[in-house]
């Protein structure tokens, strides 16, 4: 980590995770190690006693031996616009967690504020719904802090590509390979076709599954949408042609389906 930056593992775990995909693109493997051996081994056992278990089960005693590592979909930053009380722009309907985007948490996710979150805003939700019981009180849409936001309809888009059949793997890796750790304004727009085409042959959800799926591959497409419309790399979202933020991008991109341009 020192050769790709000074804070070396301390930095944010997006500058760490690229920093891992880069080394492995280097070195053509497919981890890294995480070196604990320099610890007292008392040391190890006695604060990480559930992972030295779990790699021993495994066959590796990690106060002598390296523990190999790969980055992983780690965290998301919200998706569904709430305000501070957990309201989103459906009356009834309030979210938390990592699918919420209240604006606490900044571009990035604050490290070891899960549980935190948690408390504070299921202990709001209740609240507010208390509230809400009471006639004089109304819903208060989603409202997340921004300069100006933009606020979009997700796009129609015609000449679709020729795709292969849909299945959760095939969408999985696709959102792996191009809209992962790294990913480049060309993917992006290979991605959002794909993901359109497929949405065109979809069948009408009959059970979990096929609902499940559908709803998979209209997230996977307001993902793509917005990282492909963001012109800048901003928290954990990092494209390759355009490497820093940019002070014009302050600001959320809100898709609606009410709202067909920006304003
Ligand atoms: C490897 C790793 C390490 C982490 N370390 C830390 C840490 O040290 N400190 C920290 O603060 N945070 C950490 N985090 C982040 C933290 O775990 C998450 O922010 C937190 O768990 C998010 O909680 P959540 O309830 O919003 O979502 P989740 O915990 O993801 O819960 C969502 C739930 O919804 C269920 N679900 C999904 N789809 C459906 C469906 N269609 N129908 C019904 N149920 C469904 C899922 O099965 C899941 O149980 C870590 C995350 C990872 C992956």
């Amino acid at each position: 980590m020192p050769d790709y930056v000074p804070e070396a593992e301390m930095a944010p775990r997006d500058v760490v995770a690229r920093s891992i995909l880069y080394e492995m693109t280097k070195t053509g493997s497919d981890k890294v190690f995480l070196d604990v051996t320099h610890l007292p081994p008392h040391l190890v056992t006695a604060r990480f006693p559930h992972i030295y278990r779990f790699c021993l089960d495994c066959g590796l005693d990690i106060t002598r031996e390296y523990i190999p590592v790969a980055p992983a979909a780690h965290y998301l930053m919200g998706g569904i616009r709430t305000n501070s009380w957990g309201e989103t722009s459906i009356p009834g309907l309030f979210a938390s967690g990592e699918t919420a985007c209240t604006g606490v948490h900044g571009a990035n996710r604050l490290a070891s504020n899960s549980l935190l979150e948690s408390v504070v805003f299921s202990k709001r939700m209740i609240r507010r719904s208390q509230m809400l019981e009471k006639k004089d009180c109304v819903w208060h849409e989603g409202k997340t802090p921004g300069n100006k936001n933009v606020y979009l309809a997700l796009p129609s888009r015609s000449a679709l590509p020729e795709v292969p059949s849909l299945n959760l793997s095939k969408l999985q890796s696709l959102m792996w390979d191009k809209v992962g750790i790294v990913r480049l304004g060309s993917g992006l727009g290979e991605t959002v076709g794909i993901l359109a085409a497929w949405e065109k042959v979809l069948q009408p959800p009959s059970d979990r599954f096929s609902h499940e799926l559908n709803n998979l591959v209209l997230c996977a497409r307001l993902m793509a949408e917005a990282a492909l419309f963001r012109e800048e790399s901003r928290g954990a979202h990092f494209r390759t042609d355009f490497p820093h933020s940019s002070p014009a991008w302050l600001k959320h991109i809100i898709f609606r389906k009410d709202i067909s341009g920006e304003r």
